[in-house]
């Protein structure tokens, strides 16, 4: 890991430059922050998971026609991804009231929404991700109109298709963000494709039946039982190797009682 060259250290991610141009390597850290940086924290075995977590649901997701930045799953903390050109838009899918929609709208958490909302919210720490429109994205050039289009079909997409697979699992898609980069192959063709993550560190996921939350507002609000919640996400998924699931079992436990 050391010989090898960083592109860019994040939150709760580091790319490498991967074995071939075009790619990069993805390693998923432990770390977790929340507030615009404000709080900060470990979760031990998260990075793990989520790596697991989300090698599961991007590959779903391109079984069902979804482009995303996923290739293959390396080891237990890193992927191999294609290199994109980041658009530096959050784009948020919300179907039900929470967190800063709640807030901002006074609509009590839990409320269902008529129907599913898009938000978009411009990527800068310094100005703390602010909501933006349409308007703001194409007049500052951050995309086109025809990206913006790709984008809100393919949230929506994702939506559907993930909202189903966790109510599947007794779980419900409250909301969560979607990060996207621009791919170009050899003709210089270019295409929007999914990138980053998507793990209950950006997702909201309720229990069904007793709207327990299995993601990072355990953490965000001090809930305890952060490692576990991801672990419970992982077990449904069903995706962890009975081996594996005991380490992982072992380590959270670790995290909990230290
Ligand atoms: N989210 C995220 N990164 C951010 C902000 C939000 O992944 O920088 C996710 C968050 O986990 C939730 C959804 O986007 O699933 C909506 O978050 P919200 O706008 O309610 O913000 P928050 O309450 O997390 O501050």
């Amino acid at each position: 890991m050391t010989r090898r060259r960083r592109i860019y250290e994040g939150k709760a991610k580091v790319l490498f430059e991967g074995p071939e141009p075009g790619t990069l390597i993805q390693y998923f850290k432990d770390d977790a922050s929340a507030f615009n940086n404000q709080k900060k924290g470990t979760i031990s075995g998260k990075g793990v998971l989520n790596n697991r977590i989300s090698e599961y649901l991007m590959s779903k997701l391109m079984e069902i026609g979804v482009p995303t930045h996923f290739m293959k799953r390396l080891n237990m903390r890193e992927q191999l991804v294609h290199e994109v050109e980041i658009i530096p838009i959050e784009v948020v899918v919300r179907n039900i009231a929470a967190g800063s929609f709640s807030e901002r709208f006074g609509v009590p958490e839990g409320t269902p929404l008529p129907r599913s909302i898009v938000e978009y919210y411009y990527k800068s720490e310094e100005l703390g991700d602010p909501m933006i429109s349409e308007e703001h994205i194409t007049a500052f050039g951050w995309a086109t109109p025809q990206d913006l289009d790709d984008m809100m079909a393919l949230s929506l997409r994702v939506n559907d298709y993930l909202s189903g697979l966790f109510l599947g699992i007794g779980l419900k898609l409250i909301d969560f963000r979607l990060e996207f980069g621009r791919l170009y192959n050899e003709h210089g063709e270019m295409r929007i494709i999914l990138a980053d993550e998507i793990s209950p560190d950006n997702c909201r996921l309720w229990d069904v039946k007793t709207n327990e939350r299995l993601d990072k507002d355990r953490f965000r609000r001090d809930l305890g039982d952060v490692a576990q919640a991801y672990h419970e996400v992982a077990r449904r998924l069903g995706i962890l190797p009975e081996a594996q699931q005991a380490e992982i079992v072992d380590t959270t436990r670790a995290a909990s009682t230290s």
